[in-house]
């Protein structure tokens, strides 16, 4: 089976370097594929209708929340499916709402014209069965609809349009009105408390009775409760880019949870940069509703985001996101380093991606709005539970989940979700057996 190309950048011109875009391509293709095929035939099914109560808890513990560091689609899965076992929980995120990489940017033309662009994540595909179920249950609610745009892709050396040769024949969905729809209805789900601009930055494990409970503090010292058990939704709690953001030492570092800790630090990610660009009227030159890029130093592709469902305008104006090659993004990176890019840097970014496109696309004249962004950590580079599809600190009641488990996709996240809330679950039940 073919795997949907996403936009790494395949075949940067010249010889891309460690971080490359043909690497990661080559893992995308390959190695991901097999062990995709691995995770498949192992994955057992999540009831999602199965209400089992956690109610042989010890009194002190019982009332406790579980905590979910990240509300990004894995974290958000993982919370609601807890929730659906009658398990609260508190949803922690940094960010302004749910979605992490499925966000969505809401921006304003300086004319005050309103656009939505999804500037993460453009749409996934399901082969695992048990991620199938729950797509559909979004599919029935109207959270997610399928996209018939038309794929395709375009050579920088041959400089033409072509038909893509091995895109897979699986529908492709999008969340709507925006990537983070399913995310965000997730987060509102009873039982699922939530905590936006909230980054947790310490744990500490107290031993209670024979259990223990988990105390996390914020990255302002604040006090954020106690919890019976914790699943870290992103790989970044162990990553070296905390310090660089936060001048603070990586959260898990301190945990108490070395083995997992050291695994999760080991996992590399490469960036990209986003432009989001809006014109007054459509680009009928371009045959194709998302193309990736072939042989271009700068684009690995873009996408008419106006043609997916639920982001109809009423006049001809359309958006686009244009995607960098993980190879220019490795360029900037080598000059400027993990900081957040100044504005400048994102303003000189966005004109050297919007100028390689206008040779792609001529007719892309003056834009209404154009801005870049930088997604820092936006593909984990290997798989760190690729069998179990996620890590478990059973002592400890911690499960660590995300897309870095499986794959760099909606659909593996998705996957790593489900599972952790299934180890909780059980880690729970067990411990609640013991006390
Ligand atoms: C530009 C781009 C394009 C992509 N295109 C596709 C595509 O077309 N199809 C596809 O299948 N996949 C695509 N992907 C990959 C896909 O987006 C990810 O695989 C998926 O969204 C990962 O979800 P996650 O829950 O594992 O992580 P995330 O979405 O990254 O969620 C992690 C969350 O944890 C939060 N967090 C981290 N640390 C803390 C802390 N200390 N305290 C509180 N909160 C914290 C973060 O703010 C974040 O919201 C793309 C990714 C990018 C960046």
């Amino acid at each position: 089976m073919m795997l949907t190309k996403q936009f790494f950048g395949r075949h940067s011109y010249p010889a891309p370097s460690k971080l490359s875009s043909v690497f990661v391509d080559l893992w995308c293709h390959s190695v991901v594929a097999a062990r995709l095929e691995l995770c498949r035939r192992s994955a057992s099914p999540v009831c999602a209708s199965q209400i089992l109560q956690v109610d042989t808890m010890a009194p002190s513990l019982k009332g406790l929340p579980v905590a979910v560091i990240g509300a990004g689609v894995s974290g958000c899965v993982c919370a609601s499916t807890l929730a659906d076992r009658g398990i609260p929980v508190t949803l922690f995120d940094m960010g302004r709402g749910p979605g992490g990489r499925l966000s969505q940017r809401r921006e304003t033309t300086d004319g005050g014209k309103e656009l939505l662009f999804d500037h993460g994540a453009q749409y996934f595909s399901v082969r695992f069965p048990e991620v199938q179920k729950l797509v559909d249950r979004w599919l029935a609610s109207g959270l997610v609809k399928e996209w018939k745009g038309k794929f395709g892709s375009y050579d920088r050396v041959k400089m033409a349009f072509q038909d893509e040769t091995f895109e897979d024949d699986q529908p492709k969905y999008v969340g709507v009105p925006g990537m983070n729809s399913m995310c965000k209805a997730m987060s509102r789900q009873p039982g699922v408390k939530t905590a936006f601009s909230t980054t947790v930055a310490t744990f500490k494990w107290k031993e209670e009775g024979t259990g223990g409970i988990w105390h996390l503090g914020s990255k302002t010292g604040e006090d954020l409760g106690a919890f019976r058990a914790v699943v870290v939704a992103d790989k970044g709690l162990a990553s070296e880019r905390f310090t660089v953001l936060t001048g603070l030492p990586p959260p898990l570092e301190k945990a108490g949870v070395p083995t997992l800790y050291e695994k999760l630090a080991n996992i590399k990610s490469v960036s990209v940069f986003v432009v989001m660009v809006a014109f007054a009227e459509a680009l009928t030159s371009v045959p194709f509703d998302r193309f990736t890029i072939e042989r271009s130093n700068f684009l690995a592709g873009a996408v008419r985001v106006s043609s997916k469902p639920g982001r109809e305008v009423a006049d001809r104006s359309e958006c686009w996101v244009l995607h960098s090659t993980v190879y220019y993004a490795d360029e900037i990176t080598k000059k400027e380093g993990f900081a957040k890019p100044s504005s400048a840097s994102l303003h000189e970014i966005a004109n050297t991606l919007f100028k390689e496109f206008q040779e792609i696309v001529p007719e892309a004249t003056t834009p209404l709005f154009i801005k870049a962004h930088r997604w820092g950590s936006a593909f984990p580079m290997q798989a760190a539970a690729p069998e179990e599809h996620c890590l478990v600190e059973s002592g400890r009641k911690l499960v660590a989940c995300g897309d870095y488990c499986v794959g760099p996709r909606i659909e593996c996240a998705i996957l790593s979700g489900l599972t952790a809330a299934r180890k909780i679950h059980h880690l729970l039940d067990s411990a609640g057996a013991k006390i």
